[in-house]
């Protein structure tokens, strides 16, 4: 009955351990990926003030110019420019659009491994060819990794930095030459810079601002946790973006109403404060691991990604779920099963519980 591609996606690795979670009462848990801080309050009142207002119909297709024009003013403040921008159904919406329109058979995507979990997927469920380019043991990404990756049939760079799961973010310098390596082959690179605003060593950095055949997608939904509001955009090529549109019009129809209207809201607030909080969790997380873990200091975002002792992901999670800590194995991000994935969007306190409950599992 059905469909062939829905056998090309395999949830097993995510379910078996959330399966496991079910069994705990009140975990430790270091498993979630998005902020642990509540939306903030102005983007509340604009919420209900658009909600009382009737601001409930369809929007045009690509979002709101209003929404659109001030994305493409912020990245002018940032000296990059674009073609086009549509506002998208969180950056999931856009990278189901953009795979939608640019992978199909024969094609071959490149994916810096750990990635995160759905480009694989997307990937195999258009029928490409996902080719997974090794960053262990330090996660970054360099033109010699990518080099022997690269053939005829490539049809993309899948970028993301700041990293999930590692947390690693790519310096200027290094996006520089990648995008060195993709203007040589006429490389399309598809940036996603959902973690932008959390960043904790060096400014963030995008390669669109060197490498105009990129294709940005960014959202809400870590930086003004509004995750449940589903508000992203994708920002680029016109021939990639209006191919987008056409699609979104006979899928998603357009990103919620309320939540484009709390976006053109979110554009005006500086940073959360409560990001800068991240900073310090990061180096309670990574301070707490470093002596028994092989562990890489993560650069941004809220994830680390240690080395499990022994060498099986799988099994060191299964023995911290055990002990009602919830962790991610790594082969969930990567075709190795040699690490696993911690989230430090949690209480300070959570954190210090579950690092003392890591560190006793190893010998
Ligand atoms: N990209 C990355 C790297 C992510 O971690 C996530 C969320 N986990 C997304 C995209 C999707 O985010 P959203 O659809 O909520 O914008």
């Amino acid at each position: 009955m059905l469909a062939k591609r829905a056998g090309q996606i395999d949830s097993s690795g995510i379910r078996k351990v959330f399966d496991l979670a079910q069994k705990l009462e009140n975990p430790i848990n270091l498993s979630i990926g998005q902020p642990d801080f509540d939306l903030p309050a102005e983007l509340k009142e604009e919420a209900k003030k658009w909600i009382d207002a009737g601001f409930s119909k369809y929007t045009v297709t690509q979002g709101t110019q209003e929404l659109r024009d001030k994305i493409r003013e912020k990245y002018r403040e940032h000296r990059i420019e674009f073609e086009e921008v549509m506002i998208t159904c969180g950056v999931s919406g856009g990278l189901v659009l953009a795979a939608m329109v640019l992978f199909e058979e024969g094609d071959e995507v490149l994916i810096p491994d750990p990635y995160f979990v759905m480009y694989k997927h997307l990937v195999r469920l258009m029928g490409a060819t996902p080719v997974y380019v090794d960053t262990y043991p330090d996660f970054r990404l360099t033109v010699e990794r990518l080099e022997g990756r690269f053939n005829r049939r490539t049809k993309a760079l899948l970028l993301n930095s700041p990293s999930n799961p590692t947390g690693v973010s790519l310096t200027e310098d290094e996006q520089k030459k990648i995008a060195e390596f993709a203007r040589h082959r006429d490389l399309l690179v598809i940036f996603d810079e959902i973690y932008e605003s959390f960043n904790y060593d060096f400014p963030h950095a995008n390669i669109a601002r060197f490498y105009p055949k990129t294709l940005i997608l960014h959202g809400f939904s870590k930086s003004h946790a509004m995750t449940g509001w589903r508000l992203g955009f994708a920002a680029g090529p016109k021939l990639i973006v209006n191919e987008m549109i056409k699609i979104q019009q006979y899928s998603f129809v357009c990103a919620p109403s309320i939540a484009q209207k709390m976006g053109l809201a979110a554009l005006d607030m500086a940073p959360d404060e409560r990001i800068a909080d991240y900073r310090r969790k990061r180096d309670i997380v990574y301070e707490g691991l470093k002596e028994k873990f092989n562990v890489v200091k993560p650069n941004g975002a809220f994830y680390v990604f240690p080395e499990a002792p022994g060498g099986d992901g799988e099994e060191f999670v299964r023995r911290a779920i055990e002990n009602n800590v919830l962790i991610i194995p790594g082969n969930v991000f990567s075709e190795k099963n040699t690490h696993f994935r911690i989230s430090f969007a949690a209480e300070d306190d959570v954190l210090r519980k579950g690092i003392e409950v890591l560190n006793s599992l190893v010998q």
